[in-house]
Formats: C-alpha cells, sequence, structure tokens
C-alpha cells in the first residue's frame, strides 16, 4: 500500500498537472470562439461542398478573412489528412509561413512541429505526424525534385497568389501539370485582391469561391507636397497620430530592416524626449531576420492606455493581419527584387508601390473599425506616378535559378539549397580539396549581412573587431571564415560573439546552414577536405562560382566591371574598402546611394583566365592601370 506521504505529494502533482492542462484548455476554447469570428467561419460547410465539387477552385478574400489559418484545418477536419497524406499552404515570405504555423498550433492545440509544421529554406520544423505544413513556396518547388507528383500531400493550396512571386509562377504551372496526372489531389489558389479571374482561366476556368469582406470606410489623407525624407516624415506622423488622434494602433509601411531599425531607434529617442508627455509608445517591428519570439509581439494585445506602432516591410501588406490597426502610415515604396539583362545584375531597389499596394495598403486600416491611411506623397502622385500593379517578379528577375531547377528535376548543383554561384563555389572546391572551407564560407554568406552588429555607441569598438578579422588581408570571404573558425574554437561560445561584436544568431544560423551543406555534400559524394593555408585554393573556389562578378579598378579610384560599362565601388563595411586591390571579385551589388559591391575578395588576373577561359580575354584581364604586373603572375598578357 502506499504512504501517507507518497499520496500526499502524488495529489499535488496531479493538481499542478490539472492545473497547467486546465489553463491550456481554456485558452484552445477562447481560440475556438475567435476563429468563429473570422468571415470565412459562416461560409465553411460551402467551401468544403465546393472543395468536394471541383479538383480546382480559386479562393479570393480579403486579408484577415482567415484564408490561410482557418482553410487547412476545416479540410484537416473534413478528413483530408485521414489517410496521412498532408495538407501543403504555400506562402512568399518564411515569415509569414514560420507566424501562421505557430498560430495554427495553438487554435488547433497542438505543439508546433507536430501536427501543424512549417518548412522554410534551412529549417524544417515538421515530423512523421505533421498533417498541416505551412512552407514558401520555394520550398514546395524544391520538393518536386524528389517527389515529382507530390505524393506525400492531399490538398496543395497556393495561398497570396496575388503576389506572383517568382516561385509561385513556377508552381502554378508544375501543379496544373500534377493535377492533371492526380485526380485525387486537390488544389486551391487563394489570393486577395479581386483580379482572380486570371488564375481561374489559367486552370481552365476553376470556380472562384468568394468570401464576401466586412469593410469599414477607411479616411485617405495625402501629403500636400512632396516628402523629402519619408523615413523621417513617417516618423513625425507617427508622433502627431500618437499626440492628437484617439486610441488605435499604427502600421508603418517601410523597406527593409535598416529602414525599420533607423526609425525604431529615432522614435525610441523622440518618445524620451518627451518623457511623460505622452501615453506609451510600443515600437514593434516585423521584417524576415527579426528573432521569432519578437516577432510573436507583434500580435500581443495593446495594453489600456498604449498604443502600439508596428514597422512593418511589404509583409503586412497581405500575409500578416495584425488586429487593432486603425492607422496606416504609407510612405509609398517598398523594396523589389529586380534583374537587369544587360548588366547581368541583380538588385534590390527601394521602388514605387504600385496603386493596388497602396489601396492594400490602405485597408489594413479598416478591418475592424473606420481607419486613416496616411499617404506620405501627393494625391497627383498617386493619380500620375504610380503604375496600376507591381509587375510579377517572373518578369524582371534573372531566371537562372528557375532554369537550373526546372533543368535538374538530376544535375548535382541542383542539390544544393543555394543560389547557383554559390552551388558551382561548392562543386569546384573539390578540385582545389578546400570543401570544408568553402562550405563554411557558404553557410556565412548565406547568412547575409548580419554577422557583424554595430552599437551607435560603440561603433569604433566593433570596428576594430571586425577589422581583426581583415589580418594580413585577401578579402571578406576569408575574414568570414576566420570568424567562424574562431568561433569554432571557442566552443561556439555566446561570450566571445558579444565580445567581438558578432551576432549569436547570425552565428548558429551559420553553423546550422553548415551541417546542412556537410550532409549534403556527402550525399552528392564530395569528400570534406581541409586546406586552411592555401588561400588561393580557397579563393579559386569562390571564384569559380562568382566569376560573373568581378571588377576591375580604375585610374580614377572607381572599378568597373568587365565588358559593362558598369561604374562601381568597394561597400565601405566591407574590410577591402581601405585596401583597393587591382582586381576583386565580389557576392553582390547592392545599390542605394552608389552601385556597391559587397563581399569583396581579391583575386588575381591568370584565375580569371584560368578559370573562365570562355568569359575572359587576356587583352581585357591584363590590361593594368598601373601598368605593373602584380607579383606572382606567371602568364605572359
Ligand atoms: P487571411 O489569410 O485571409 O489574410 P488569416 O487566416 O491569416 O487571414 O488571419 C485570420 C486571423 O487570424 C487574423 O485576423 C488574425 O487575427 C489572426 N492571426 C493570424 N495569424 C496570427 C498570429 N500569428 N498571431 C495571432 N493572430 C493571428
Ligand atoms: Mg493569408
Amino acid at each position: 500500500k502506499e504512504s501517507v506521504m507518497g499520496g500526499d505529494k502524488f495529489d499535488c502533482q496531479e493538481e499542478i498537472a490539472s492545473e497547467k492542462s486546465r489553463a491550456k484548455r481554456s485558452a484552445y476554447e477562447a481560440l475556438k470562439e475567435e476563429r468563429k469570428k473570422l468571415p470565412i467561419y459562416p461560409f465553411k460547410d460551402e467551401f468544403l461542398q465546393a472543395v468536394h465539387d471541383h479538383q480546382v477552385l480559386v479562393i479570393v478574400g480579403e486579408t484577415g478573412s482567415g484564408k490561410t489559418t482557418q482553410i487547412p484545418q476545416y479540410l484537416h477536419e473534413a478528413g483530408y489528412t485521414k489517410d496521412g497524406r498532408m495538407i501543403a499552404c504555400t506562402q512568399p515570405r518564411r515569415v509569414a509561413a514560420m507566424s501562421v504555423a505557430a498560430r495554427v498550433s495553438q487554435e488547433m492545440g497542438v505543439k508546433l512541429g507536430h501536427e501543424v509544421g512549417y518548412s522554410i529554406r534551412f529549417e524544417d520544423c515538421t515530423s512523421e505526424k505533421t498533417i498541416v505544413k505551412y512552407m514558401t513556396d520555394g520550398m514546395l518547388l524544391r520538393e518536386f525534385l524528389t517527389q515529382p507528383e507530390l505524393d506525400s500531400y492531399s490538398v496543395v493550396m497556393v495561398d497570396e497568389a496575388h503576389e506572383r512571386t517568382l516561385s509561385t509562377d513556377i508552381l502554378f504551372g508544375l501543379v496544373k501539370d500534377v493535377a492533371r496526372a492526380r485526380p485525387d489531389l486537390k488544389l486551391l489558389i487563394s489570393s486577395a485582391t479581386l483580379d482572380a479571374e486570371k488564375f481561374s482561366n489559367y486552370f481552365d476556368l476553376a470556380p472562384i469561391f468568394k468570401i464576401p469582406g466586412r469593410r469599414y470606410p477607411v479616411e485617405i489623407h495625402y501629403s500636400k507636397t512632396a516628402v523629402s525624407n519619408y523615413m523621417d516624415a513617417a516618423i513625425v506622423t507617427t508622433l502627431q497620430i500618437h499626440a492628437t488622434q484617439p486610441p488605435g494602433d499604427i502600421l508603418v509601411f517601410l523597406a527593409g530592416q535598416e529602414e525599420i531599425e533607423s526609425v525604431e531607434e529615432n522614435l525610441k529617442y523622440q518618445m524620451r524626449g518627451l518623457g511623460t508627455k505622452l501615453d506609451e509608445l510600443i515600437i514593434c517591428p516585423i521584417y524576415a531576420n527579426l528573432p521569432t519570439e519578437l516577432q510573436a509581439r507583434i500580435f500581443e494585445p495593446t495594453p489600456k492606455g498604449a498604443r502600439k506602432v508596428v514597422l512593418a516591410t511589404n509583409i503586412a501588406e497581405t500575409s500578416l493581419t495584425i488586429d487593432g490597426i486603425k492607422y496606416v502610415i504609407d510612405p509609398g515604396f517598398f523594396k523589389m527584387k529586380c534583374y537587369n539583362p544587360r548588366t547581368g545584375m541583380e538588385s534590390l531597389l527601394v521602388t514605387p508601390i504600385s496603386k493596388a499596394s497602396a489601396m492594400q495598403r490602405a485597408g489594413r486600416s479598416g478591418r475592424t473599425g473606420p481607419g486613416k491611411c496616411f499617404r506620405l506623397y501627393t494625391a497627383y502622385s498617386f493619380q500620375n506616378d504610380l503604375d496600376d500593379n507591381t509587375t510579377p517578379e517572373i518578369q524582371r528577375t534573372n531566371l537562372a535559378n528557375v532554369v537550373l531547377t526546372l533543368n535538374s528535376l538530376g544535375k548535382r548543383m541542383a542539390e544544393f539549397p543555394l543560389d547557383p554561384m554559390l552551388s558551382k563555389m561548392i562543386v569546384a572546391s573539390e578540385k582545389y580539396k578546400c570543401s570544408d572551407e568553402i562550405i563554411s564560407i557558404a553557410a556565412m554568406l548565406s547568412v547575409g549581412n548580419s554577422i557583424f552588429y554595430r552599437p551607435r555607441d560603440k561603433q569604433v569598438h566593433a570596428d576594430n573587431a571586425r577589422m581583426n578579422f581583415h589580418t594580413g588581408d585577401v578579402g571578406d570571404h576569408i575574414a568570414h571564415l576566420k570568424v567562424f573558425n574562431s568561433w569554432k574554437e571557442a566552443n561556439y561560445s555566446t561570450q566571445w560573439c558579444f565580445e567581438n561584436y558578432v551576432q549569436v544568431r547570425s552565428m548558429k544560423r551559420a553553423r546550422d546552414i553548415r551541417d546542412q551543406l556537410a550532409g549534403l555534400l556527402e550525399r552528392v559524394e564530395i569528400e570534406l577536405t581541409s586546406n586552411p593555408n592555401n588561400l588561393d585554393a580557397i579563393r579559386k573556389s569562390i571564384l569559380s562560382g562568382f566569376f560573373p562578378n568581378s571588377a576591375k579598378l580604375q585610374k580614377d579610384g572607381t572599378y568597373r566591371r568587365f565588358k559593362h560599362l558598369q561604374t562601381v565601388h568597394i561597400h565601405p563595411s566591407s574590410g577591402m574598402a581601405e585596401v583597393i586591390p587591382r582586381l576583386v571579385l565580389y557576392h553582390e551589388l547592392v545599390l542605394t546611394t552608389k552601385e556597391y559591391m559587397r563581399q569583396v575578395t581579391e583575386i588575381k588576373p591568370e584565375w580569371l583566365l584560368e578559370i573562365a577561359p570562355h568569359c575572359y580575354d587576356p587583352k581585357d584581364v591584363g590590361d593594368s592601370s598601373s601598368k605593373k604586373m602584380p607579383r606572382g603572375c606567371g602568364l605572359a598578357l
């Protein structure tokens, strides 16, 4: 028999456990009630009937009507996952896939990654149990490589179709074929805009299911005169709303992380200056690289007496719905990936939005009551300068990746979830026996430009720390390698990152990516070999992938790309900015105030001829502006 003592303890634990599960259940019940209030809810049965009757269905409903979060759940409840097949729902953006999956797992009362999961590049949060899978459109595209008929899915929902991202447009073609081959597969194309006819036409006149929206009037205010700096204007407008307008949260659209961080800092500073004169202003940024726990903050209800201001990229236009927004500030810009076939250059350009986007943005303020939208441009500009619609990405991008993906549905390179140039660099590292170093570099480059941080008050320290990795400098790629290896030697320590002004989160991500790449090397049977002291071998591997990205120093101190008349500059954040080598390769070009090369490494002219003789001519490469040949150049040029 149990002793009394033991019994007591047992009871007590049981009480705690049941208290926990009671709290969980009541949160779940509350969410269940909330779900019933969504515009899509009254149409649930009608919707399920339509899916039953038709193989392909186009769904139109305003942002926030419940398409993304509810439809997969309805289908699951209706038995579409009974045979263990999954429901896929694609999103153009990683953040949206993660955030929606988190929400739906809560609504279903399950752990994220179990029944409900997400899959984005370099991060697979799914398991054997997963039946509802949110994923980026790019990831579904990749899945075609391994399962051309998408056998593990019963339903594919291509969400946010109106965004017309490159991957989504390509998916259209592929899923259309699969639907013909697999009559049991249901295909849903969902869009937040009303021009759904073109989708319906493309899918052999598939029926359109409209979810009637609830909309409140939105008052539009234009700037009286052209705005010279829209970030400043956005800050002033935010503060004005906060000081003079009734309660309600503010949503500000900005073009990327840098703008968001700068506005955030500035707003905080201004609020501090105002002391207690104004109510609390809770500033919530949201962009792709923001840590997940901070992303969740935008959805937290605003406490009474305070006001929330969400600083968002285009993601808040249709992909994410934030409740409680009453005021929208729209500067009229977004960051668009553009490809110029003449220069072969892809760049992120801050570009004016379209009229359709401006309408969408304004609409975000009228979801739960009448709203106001402040456009930081003139009414004349809206009428005359903005295009009606944004050009679909497929018409303005570099199709190299797509061609590769489609072609490969067996090349080694396509195994790598990377850009073709990075993949080529990795494949080439086998020849130069430095695959170990190259995958570290590839991983670091894939993390992007968020390795180092530079706090305003410690810029000098941060810059010194960064330059430590540049001793004996040949370029930013090698510096990246040094950063990774030093962190590894420090046992991946957080303290080390802290001391060196390196972002822990970025480094962890680089480590994850590197692990994946190591796994992929094994799969394509490239041996992991290390050649740490042969910097030439490492640089030649990089050049094998990036040979189109080379530039030569001109007499005036600028650089010029080969075969292009384009003048480029070394980005000031590069360790090479002061070194000014004669010949360089770069990872990417970014257009800000000038055309900048980011991640720059010095190369030798004879390497270009050795690695890419089809692209480079001895007379171009050797046409030295200084007339002096670099030392060690063995070729007669
Ligand atoms: P749609 O896809 O039609 O734009 P959603 O299904 O994304 O609509 O959103 C429906 C509702 O779910 C939103 O109004 C919002 O209240 C809520 N919601 C969606 N995502 C989240 C989230 N990550 N956190 C909290 N609430 C969310
Ligand atoms: Mg949605």
